[in-house]
Formats: structure tokens, sequence, C-alpha cells
């Protein structure tokens, strides 16, 4: 594994995102001097906090999963996770709701699963899901310690027995065909593919190894803390000030001054030099090498589909579970859509209302939602200036006509975020889910974490990839690169069973 070159004894760690607070938690129980520099005023970066009259909203991330991997980031201060954050699971973990009427609790329990999937689809349905169980296991084993948990530096390194038993299984053929090789009821398919677009994907497009984002949540399960997703970050920025690291708030990094490629320093927008041994950046990876570095990408990159999110506070409240998938008719045109830049004709969308697993979240007697609608990113023609009031009227009217009557009415608080807003937050193209996971973009093919001397990058925009899991394993990454391997890491990981 190649390492930064000289001293690391003052790291400094700009961001104070996941993948930030991850690889300053790592560094500090490693015994570097760590300095984390954020520009806004709370940690958290994409996994914000927005407070307004008596409502904390989540701005971010909503489905969290693998908890194993949040508890390793305090293992390695000696931290106990459970000291810090209350993870309550989700249960179930989605509802999905279908155009024909239909709804599927997804649980994670295999047995408690196949059974209503014997109820909503029938025995044969069950037989093909558990099987469909076996399989994302697998996968998930697979790739988990040999291809996303490791540093890997070249595509050589991939060269390894799990690679031939990934194909064998069917790892590198596409993933909606594959997923309906276990599941013939097409409301099933849906359930089982439509992770891809975290990645980045359609389903039609991404191979079958994608299925493991599906088994972190439908089999792994989910997860939410208590005072909401952002407790997560805080408690991170917690743990690592009680040991020794220093998190400067509200203070923006403007640029990283270089001696060749060795970083020396980063300056602040308060005129302030903070030297350093080496730097983590924590902003989205195009960026900071653009306007951090001076060192922009030289290839072009595919970027995510991005997202249109409404937060809403309401008088209203509604039966239901914590997060809701609702699937319109169409499918493939979706992503077809989507990803040639229109908005979805016959959308399919989340809808979370964490009030209903912490009602201290709202005023007493209010409910919090959070609706998402994916959209395309902003290579596509639409001016959200114009299409952002018109596309928040509609998503209002689908939500109404899918079963949240007089959901307009019920608003006492509203924030909308479109791919412009997301784009002013410094996230190229406008999407927050950063490089599509295409292959030429996933594993030694995505932008490396590590450049010049001692310049390493964390976070969605470097290898593994985007979305909390991937995102704090980056950061174990990038502290690696400076610490060298973490020879407790596996052992940690098979004492607590963890991944
Ligand atoms: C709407 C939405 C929904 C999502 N849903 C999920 C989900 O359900 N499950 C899931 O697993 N993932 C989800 N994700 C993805 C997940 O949130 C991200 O992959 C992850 O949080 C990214 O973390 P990061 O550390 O890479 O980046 P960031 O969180 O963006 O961290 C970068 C940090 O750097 C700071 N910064 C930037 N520039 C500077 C500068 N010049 N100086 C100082 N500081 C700077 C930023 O303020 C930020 O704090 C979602 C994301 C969004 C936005």
């Amino acid at each position: 594994m190649r390492q930064v070159a000289g001293r690391t004894d003052h790291v400094v760690v700009v961001g104070a995102g996941l993948g930030g607070l991850s690889a300053a938690l790592r560094l500090a129980g490693a015994g570097r001097r760590v300095t984390v520099v954020e520009r806004e005023d709370e940690p958290g970066g994409r996994a914000g906090l927005l407070s307004h009259d008596g409502y904390a909203f989540d701005t971010g991330p909503t489905v969290l999963t693998m908890p194993g991997l949040i508890a390793d980031a305090f293992d390695a201060v000696g931290e106990d996770l459970d000291d810090w954050l209350t993870l309550d699971p989700v249960r179930p973990l989605y509802r999905a709701q279908f155009a024909d009427g239909s709804s599927l609790d997804v649980h994670s329990c295999v047995d408690a699963m196949a059974e209503e999937v014997s109820t909503v689809c029938g025995s044969r349905a069950a037989d093909g899901y558990r099987r469909y169980v076996d399989f994302v296991s697998e996968l998930y084993r697979l790739q988990m310690q040999d291809f996303i948990d490791r540093n890997i530096d070249s595509p050589f390194a991939l060269l390894r027995p799990s690679l031939a038993r990934l194909a064998a299984i069917g790892g590198f053929r596409r993933l909606a065909p594959k997923v309906a090789s276990f599941l013939p009821d097409e409301r099933l398919q849906r359930v089982f593919s439509f992770q891809a677009m975290y990645a980045g994907l359609s389903p039609y497009e991404a191979l079958a190894l994608y299925a493991v984002i599906g088994y972190m949540d439908s089999v792994a399960g989910v997860y939410f803390p208590r005072g909401g997703m952002h407790a997560l970050p805080r408690a991170m920025a917690g743990a690592a000030q009680k040991h020794g690291v220093t998190v400067r708030l509200g203070e923006t990094v403007t640029r990283v001054e270089l001696r060749g490629t060795r970083a020396v320093a980063v300056h602040t927008s308060v005129g302030e030099r903070l030297a350093c041994d080496a730097v983590v950046l924590g902003p989205d990876l195009p960026v900071a090498r653009r306007d951090l570095l001076g060192r922009p990408l030289r290839r072009r990159l595919r970027y995510s589909p991005s997202c249109f999110l409404m937060l809403a506070g309401s008088r209203t409240s509604y039966d239901g579970a914590h997060h809701t998938i609702s699937f319109g008719q169409a499918w493939r045109t979706v992503f077809d859509e989507i990803l040639g830049g229109r908005l979805m004709s016959d959308p399919s969308f989340l809808v979370s209302s964490p009030t209903r697993s912490d009602p201290s979240l709202a005023p007493a007697g209010r409910s919090s939602y959070y609706v998402l609608f994916p959209t395309p990113n902003l290579d596509g023609p639409l001016d959200w200036r114009v299409e952002g009031p018109r596309y928040r009227d509609r998503v209002v009217a689908t939500l109404e006509a899918r079963g949240w009557a007089g959901f307009g009415d019920g608003i006492e608080v509203e924030h909308v975020t479109t791919p412009l807003d997301w784009a002013q937050r410094g996230m190229e193209c406008g999407t927050p889910f950063a490089a599509a996971h295409t292959l030429r973009q996933t594993g030694p093919f995505r932008p490396r974490n590590l450049w010049g001397e001692n310049v390493v990058f964390t976070g969605s925009g470097t290898q593994p990839g985007v979305g909390v899991p991937m995102v704090l394993v980056s950061g174990r990454l990038a502290a690696e690169r400076i610490t060298g391997p973490d020879p407790a890491y596996r052992s940690r990981a098979a004492a607590g069973g963890r991944p």
C-alpha cells in the first residue's frame, strides 16, 4: 500500500463530514496531532441539521445502515459507540407502496420478511427471496474484505480468488435480470434493485455486484439515532475532541499551500496559515482538487443523478412507516428519464417521517417529513431557478395523490433543496451523490485517495464510494495512507463481529 512520505506528526483534516471525522478518529487513535477545520458552525456536512421553529430536520442521509462501521470509528480511540449514541432499529425498514394499491413491509429478519413476501406475493416468491438473501450475503462477504474495505493501488490487486468467485455467482451480470432470476414478482424486483440509484446507476445498467447495497439495508438492517441522524456526526466530533482532536468550526479553508507536490500548510478565510505534515481533504473531491489544491482532475467523470429534497414541518400526521417508498406504475422509464436529463413523469420517491421514531424532533403534536425525489444532475438542460417552484407544487400534488391527503395544507414550515442548491454548497454537477459507480469509476478506477507526497482524500468522491457506510470506510482508508495499516482493525472487527 502506498503511504504518504515524510513526517506525519500534525495532520490537518479539511471538513467535518462523516469522512473527515472518521479519518480524524483513526488518526487520533494512532497518536497523531489532528486539527479539523470545518466551514460550517456544526459538524456533519451532508449529514446536516436544520433547526426551525422547534423542528430539527436532518438534511441528508436518513437510512442509516451498517452500525458496525460506526462502532469501529469509535473503537479506534477506545470509545464505545453505545456511550455516545443510541441506535434504534427501524421496523419495518421500509414500507413499499405500489401503484396497484398493494404494499409490502421490508424486514431485515429473513423469516419475518419471507413471511411478508409469502403473504403479499405467494410462497414461491418467499423461496426466491431466501435464495436471494444467500446470494447478496455471499456478495457482501466477497466484496467487503477484498475490494471495498482496503486501499487498492492497482487494478492488478483485484486479481484474487474472490474475483473468480464473484464472476461464478453472477456478480458481473446486470443487476435487474439477476434480481429477476430470483424474484419473478415485479414488485420485489423493484424493492431489491432500486438501490442501484444510490450508486448513480439504473438497475438495468448496474452490475449485480451492486446488490451489495441492498444487502446493507434490506438484510443487515436500518437504524435511527435518537436525536436524529445529526446525532451521529455530533457524537463523532465529541469523541474526537475528547481524544485531543482540535475541531475548528466556522472556518473555511481557502487553499492548500504546496511545495512541489508536498502540502505544507492550509490557509483559512480568516487569513490564518496552519502548518501541517499531511492533509486530509474531505470536501467533494473534484472541487477540492480544483479549488483547494489547484490541481483539477484531468478526466471527465460521469456524476450520479441528484435529488429534490423537501423538508416539511406539519400539523398533519399520517399512519405509516418511518420510511415509505412510493413506486409509480412506471419503472424502467424512471431511470431513462432521470439519466436522460428529464424529470420523472410517473415518480418513485422516498418519504421519511423521523418523528415516528423520535417525536422530540418536532414541537408537541407536530410531525416532520423528509421527501426525496430523484432528479437529473446539472449536466442536463433543466433550469432549477424556473423549475424549482414548479416542481415543489408537483411534489406536493403527487404526495396528495399517493395517500398523503391534504399534505400541502398541513405544512407550517418548509425547506426545499434543488440540484442548484447542492451545487452552491460545493457539490460538483449539483449532485450530493458524487461520481456514479460505473465500472470505470469504481475501486482502483475511482479518483484515488492519495495525491502527491502527502495529500489524502476522504469522502464519497474517492474510494470506496458514496453513502454513510462507504464514507466511514473512506475515512479509515485515508488515515491508513498516513499511519500505515491499522493492525487492530481486523481483530476489532472479529471481536465485535463487525465487518
Ligand atoms: C439528501 C441526501 C440523502 C442521502 N441519503 C443517504 C442515506 O439515506 N443513506 C446513506 O448511507 N447515505 C445517504 N446520503 C449520502 C451521504 O450523506 C454522503 O455520502 C456522506 O454524508 C458524504 O460525506 P462526506 O464526508 O463525503 O462529505 P460531506 O458531508 O460533504 O463533508 C465535507 C465537509 O467539508 C466541509 N467543507 C467543504 N469545503 C470546505 C472548505 N473549503 N473549508 C472547510 N470545510 C469545508 C463541508 O462543510 C462538509 O462538512 C445522502 C446524502 C444526501 C445529501
